[in-house]
């Protein structure tokens, strides 16, 4: 499998233009690289960057979707509205969506079940806070979002996202070595062969281990997914 770089671009950038730029900077960027798999889910108003192209090697993602397929839902997309403009992938359980807008493990698991149904691509994020990790419950909340989220969910088209929280935006990545172990661990609470990604102040230089030496099978970027030179370098450094 190619390693799937997912750009998680957050509620950036401030206008459609600099997201233009973006997009066009990373797609000229990463245009003869075969070898890897880049999804870019910009914010949902910014979806018209893709204006509806194919490309070989980015496809469009969220960072978010609602259940209902459609309705008096105030402000919330649907799954077919995500499909409908091209949508692939979604992310699903952000640790920013669980902690700020406090989405319940119930609420996800209706996301990803939705997602499915619309016949794309969810990406589960799990991952412990740093209070949780220091009192040795990462096993335990691990074990938690893969039961809840996963609940009577058995297509094999889904991806998790292990982002540990206190890794997240910090610039204070998680070891090599203890990432592999917790891959290890989700691969063994999960028993299914579903592809695993890490997320976490990954960057260009840091990129290549998580892939190659922890045996991830893609990257989840925050932060270095908005710089179009730092991203480009981080796909060539995967591949
Ligand atoms: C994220 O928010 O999913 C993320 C991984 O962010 P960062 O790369 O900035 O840590």
């Amino acid at each position: 499998m190619k390693p799937l770089i997912v750009a998680n671009w957050k509620m950036n950038p401030e206008t459609l233009k600099e997201a233009k730029k973006l997009f066009d900077s990373v797609k000229r960027g990463i245009k003869n690289i075969k070898k890897a798999e880049v999804i870019i889910c910009p914010p949902y108003i910014q979806f018209s960057i893709f204006n509806f192209q194919f490309l070989n090697n980015i496809k469009l993602g969220a960072q978010d979707v609602f259940w209902e397929k459609k309705g008096a839902y105030t402000g919330e997309i649907s799954p077919l509205m995500l499909k409908d403009a091209g949508c692939r992938y979604v992310i699903v359980g952000h640790s920013e969506r669980r902690k700020y807008f406090k989405e319940t493990e119930e609420q996800i698991n209706k996301k990803l079940k939705a997602v499915i149904e619309a016949k794309m691509t969810p990406i589960l994020c799990i991952g412990e806070t740093k209070e949780e990790r220091e009192s040795g419950k990462t096993k335990e909340i691990l074990e938690r979002e893969i039961k809840l989220g996963l609940n009577r969910i058995s297509a094999s088209k889904i991806i998790i996202a292990y982002e540990p929280i206190w890794a997240i935006g910090t610039g204070n990545p998680c070891k090599i070595e203890e990432a592999q172990k917790m891959r290890l661990l989700i691969r063994k609470i999960i028993a299914r062969d579903i592809p695993i990604l890490y997320g976490g102040s990954v960057n260009s230089r840091n990129a290549e281990g998580y892939i190659k030496e922890a045996g991830f099978q893609g990257l989840l970027v925050g932060g270095a997914s908005l710089k179009a030179e730092e991203f480009v370098d981080l796909v060539k450094n995967v591949c």
